[in-house]
């Protein structure tokens, strides 16, 4: 291959290469996942990372501007006149004590990535500004997602920005009004299957693969090269310090994927020197990743990963006609398509999985809304998760932790108005129903009579 950068596939059986041009997604000669790879000998990187802060310093057009082509350098897939962008990834790593002491972490510990300050509200983005970048230098002209709901919003949003015709699939069962609504008000094609998201993804795939529409869901491999920059903003957070933990949420597992990457990638242009160690958390109600990964021990084995014993798993899955049920919608999979790939970012990180109740996953969101900037239900298994890790005392409360917290806090409002009418927890904050009447009013607000 010519070209500096190629497709290629990630079963080492095959390692089959593509063009960047081509869009696929599945490799045609063995239908595993492919990887955007680079010949890094031949693309002309910065020696430092902190070199990037001079170009964030200056901002000299959109895309510097930008949270994920401001790292231009580190996936380098297309060349600067497809690049899109509206304005992604302008986030904040925040230090938040009130969290590090409800996970029982030391104060200065605990950062928060929030991800939630995106222009659709979810990481989402990072991921999209690198898709339609790939969809536009490919002539693209109508793209296609099954989701849970941000995947839509933000699919909804960047086709609108391109001009390109957009359809999004979503299951009959819950989606957040939040994310229903901007995939209505952006102008999305939305069709709505009776099934849930697993369903959805099968139908796009097979929808995608015979009418030539571009699939913009996380099997895109151009998708997690975006997401990727998620990483170099914490790095660039804690001025260029690897962090000892990452903690994120775990649904289709783009994300773990692409963070593993994103490591290898600077481990091996000598940019960091060391790699930080991941916890992925599943909600209790799917939790695939952490059945196969700390049950059953699967492993990915430099990708002689054990298919017969994944297949098994989602055979007895069908067989018992199970569906995976969680307040957390956005991580309510129970097939998660990068499966194989976040396999191998948890051997470049000596990763773990956790699974954690839906409660425990209402009460961390209510404490980043009272301690922080607030996020969604599923970005409250980062804390859910960070917290049952303390207990076990496999994260020590000195070590340096960040967190992603994947999606804005007005995502999903009818659970936290729940959380808190209802007053289903120890941060519930309940209105108070008072009488129209002065007296009745001060007395409520617990203030002296003047
Ligand atoms: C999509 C999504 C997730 C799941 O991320 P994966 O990369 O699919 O594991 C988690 N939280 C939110 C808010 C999301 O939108
Ligand atoms: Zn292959």
């Amino acid at each position: 291959m010519s070209d500096h950068r190629f497709q290629r596939c990630i079963n080492h059986a095959c390692q089959a290469t593509y063009d960047v041009h081509e869009v696929l997604f599945a490799c045609p000669a063995c239908g595993d996942l492919l990887d955007v790879q680079y010949d890094w000998d031949r693309v002309e990187v910065p020696s430092s990372l902190n070199w990037f802060e001079g170009r964030w310093t200056r901002r000299v057009g959109t895309l510097d501007y930008s949270g994920v082509w401001r790292f231009r350098e580190l996936l380098p897939f297309c060349d600067e006149e497809y690049c899109v962008t509206i304005g992604e990834g302008q986030t904040l790593l925040e230090c938040n004590d009130g969290v590090a002491g409800y996970v029982g972490m030391n104060p200065g510990r605990v950062f928060l990535q929030y991800e939630g300050l995106n222009p659709s509200g979810s990481f989402k983005d990072n991921g999209m500004a690198a898709a339609f970048s790939h969809a536009r230098l490919t002539g693209a002209k109508h793209v296609a997602c099954a989701s849970t709901g941000n995947t839509s919003a933000a699919v909804a949003l960047y086709a609108h920005a391109c001009g390109m015709k957009c359809t999004v699939f979503i299951g009959s069962g819950r989606i957040a009004y939040g994310k229903l609504s901007q995939a209505l008000d952006y102008g999305a094609q939305t069709i709505q299957i009776q099934g849930n998201f697993d369903d959805c993804m099968r139908r796009v795939k097979q929808i995608c693969g015979d009418r030539k529409l571009y699939l913009v869901n996380s099997l895109n491999p151009f998708r997690l090269e975006g997401q990727k920059a998620i990483m170099y903003r914490i790095l660039e957070g804690l001025q260029w310090h690897t962090p000892d933990w990452i903690v994120a949420p775990g649904g289709n597992l783009g994300n773990s994927s692409a963070f593993g990457k994103a490591f290898a990638e600077l481990a091996h242009l000598g940019l960091i020197d060391h790699i930080p160690r991941m916890a992925v958390i599943n909600a209790a109600g799917a939790n695939t990743l952490y059945d196969l990964y700390e049950r059953r021990g699967i492993r990915f084995h430099n990708g002689q990963v054990d298919e017969a014993a994944i297949n098994n798993y989602y055979n007895d899955l069908n067989a018992r006609g199970y569906r995976p049920e969680t307040v957390a919608t956005a991580i309510e999979i129970s097939r998660p398509v990068n499966l194989k790939k976040c396999l191998r970012s948890m051997e470049i990180c000596n990763g773990i999985v956790r699974e954690v109740p839906d409660e425990a996953i209402v009460e961390a969101k209510s404490v980043v809304g009272r301690y922080g900037l607030g996020c969604e239900p599923a970005s409250g298994a980062s804390i859910a998760g960070l917290r049952l890790l303390r207990q076990e005392d496999v994260i020590g409360p000195d070590e340096t932790v960040a967190c992603i917290l994947t999606g804005h806090q007005l995502k999903d409002p009818a659970v936290t108005v729940k959380y808190h009418t209802q007053d289903e927890g120890a941060f519930s904050n309940q209105p108070i129903e008072v009488a129209d009447d002065l007296d009745a009013v001060i007395a409520a607000l617990g203030l002296a009579k003047s």
